[in-house]
C-alpha cells in the first residue's frame, strides 16, 4: 500500500519535497469496516489548507501523516453487512494511498457514500456527481438566488466547480460571464453557453473588461479565487448583488498569513450587496437532493462536465500543483491502478 505523508509545512507554494511516499502494509478492516482498493484520488484545492498549521474549519494533517483526501474505490474485504467485496464506496476520507480501510456508519465528514455506477463513471462522484457538485449547486441556487435576467460572474470558471455554476445559472435565465487563465479553458466555457469570458493572466484592465462584459452591473459573483478576480468584480456590483465566497486560491501560497484588511465597504454600502462565506458541508444533510438533480440534468443532456486525469499514486503532488498553478482543465483527479 503507497501512501503519501505529509513530510513539511510548504512555505507559499507546495513542491515535491512537501510529501514522502511510504510504503506500507495494506490495512485489514476492523469490525464493522471495509477495505477498499482506490481507484481514483481527488486533487482539491482545500487540501492547501489542510497542510498548514493555520487554523481552518476542520483538523489538518500533522507532519508525518497520512495526506488526507477523497476518493473512490471497489471493496475489496467487507467486514460489515451492508456492504460486499466489488460494492463501489466514495469518501472524503480515503486519502491519498492505494488501499483505505472506511468506517461506513462514522458520522466523519461526508461518510461513506454507495455509488451507482451504473448511473455514471464512478469518478463522477467526486466531481459533478459529488461535493464540487454541491458546492455548485448550494452555492448558487440558496445563496445566490438567481433570477431570470440576472448577471452572474464566476471565478475559475472552467473548473470543478465553476463550470457547473455556469451552467447551472444559464439554466436559470441568467447572463453568465467566466473567468479563467488560459485561452482554451475559455473557449470551452463558450462552447458550454457562458454569455461571454475574460482571460485574468492576461486582461490588463480587470475591472474594465468585467464592466464591460457586465453592462449592467454584477448581480450574482461567485468568487473561487478571491485576489485581483474579487477585487475587479466587486467594484462591479449592482445594487443588492450577492457574492458568494466560495474559494480564496489566488491567495493559496499565502495560507498562514492574516487575511488582508476590509475591503471595498464602499461598494457594499452603496449597492447594499451581501456577501456571504460558503461551507458546502454546511449541505451535506441535503446531498441526495442536489446529486439527483444534478444527475437528471445529465440525463437530459443539460450539463457538460470536464475532467483532468493524471495516472499513478506517484502523481498526487504532481496533480496538486498542477491544480494551484492553473494547469488542470477541468475536475482533477488521479486513477490508480489502470
Ligand atoms: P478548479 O478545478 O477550479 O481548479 C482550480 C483553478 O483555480 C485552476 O485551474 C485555476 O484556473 C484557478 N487558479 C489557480 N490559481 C489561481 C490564481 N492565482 N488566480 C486565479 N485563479 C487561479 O478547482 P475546484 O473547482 O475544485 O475549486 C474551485 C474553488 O472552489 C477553490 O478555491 C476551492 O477551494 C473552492 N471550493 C470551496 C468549497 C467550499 O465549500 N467553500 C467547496 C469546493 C471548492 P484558471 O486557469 O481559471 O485561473
Amino acid at each position: 500500500n503507497r501512501r503519501w505523508l505529509l513530510a513539511e509545512y510548504p512555505q507559499g507554494m507546495p513542491s515535491t519535497q512537501t510529501w514522502r511516499m511510504e510504503e506500507a502494509p495494506r490495512p485489514e478492516p476492523g469490525p464493522g469496516q471495509i477495505l477498499i482498493r482506490v481507484r481514483y484520488l481527488s486533487v482539491d484545492p482545500y487540501m492547501r489548507g489542510r497542510i498548514s498549521p493555520a487554523r481552518g474549519y476542520t483538523k489538518g494533517v500533522e507532519i508525518g501523516e497520512l495526506m488526507q483526501g477523497g476518493g473512490v474505490g471497489e471493496v475489496v474485504t467487507s467486514n460489515h453487512p451492508d456492504w460486499k467485496p466489488g460494492d463501489i464506496a466514495e469518501s472524503m476520507g480515503v486519502g491519498w494511498q492505494e488501499y483505505a480501510v472506511l468506517t461506513p456508519d462514522s458520522d466523519g465528514r461526508g461518510g461513506v457514500n454507495r455509488i451507482d455506477p451504473a448511473l455514471a463513471p464512478i469518478q463522477s462522484s467526486l466531481s459533478w456527481l459529488g461535493m464540487p457538485g454541491m458546492t455548485a449547486y448550494f452555492g448558487l441556487y440558496d445563496v445566490g438566488r438567481p433570477r431570470p435576467g440576472d448577471t452572474l460572474v464566476v471565478s475559475a470558471a472552467s473548473g470543478a466547480v465553476g463550470q457547473l455554476v455556469g451552467q447551472l445559472a444559464k439554466q436559470a435565465g441568467c447572463r453568465v460571464v467566466g473567468i479563467a487563465g488560459r485561452d482554451d479553458k475559455l473557449a470551452w466555457c463558450s462552447e458550454i453557453g457562458f454569455d461571454a469570458v475574460i482571460n485574468h493572466r492576461s486582461e490588463q484592465d480587470l475591472t474594465g473588461a468585467v464592466a464591460k462584459a457586465c453592462p449592467q452591473g454584477v448581480d450574482i459573483f461567485f468568487d473561487n479565487t478571491a485576489g485581483p478576480i474579487h477585487d475587479a468584480v466587486m467594484k462591479n456590483l449592482a445594487n443588492h448583488a450577492r457574492v458568494i465566497q466560495c474559494g480564496r486560491i489566488a491567495l493559496a501560497d499565502k495560507a498562514g498569513q492574516p487575511d488582508m484588511g476590509e475591503r471595498f465597504m464602499g461598494h457594499l454600502i452603496v449597492t447594499r450587496a451581501s456577501i456571504h462565506g460558503f461551507l458546502v458541508f454546511d449541505w451535506w444533510h441535503r446531498r441526495d437532493e442536489a446529486l439527483t438533480r444534478l444527475a437528471a440534468l445529465a440525463r437530459e443532456g443539460g450539463i457538460a462536465t470536464r475532467e483532468d486525469v493524471l495516472d499513478g499514486i506517484e502523481s498526487m503532488p504532481e496533480a496538486f500543483m498542477r491544480l494551484m498553478e492553473g494547469r488542470n482543465f477541468g475536475k482533477q483527479l488521479v486513477r490508480l491502478g489502470g
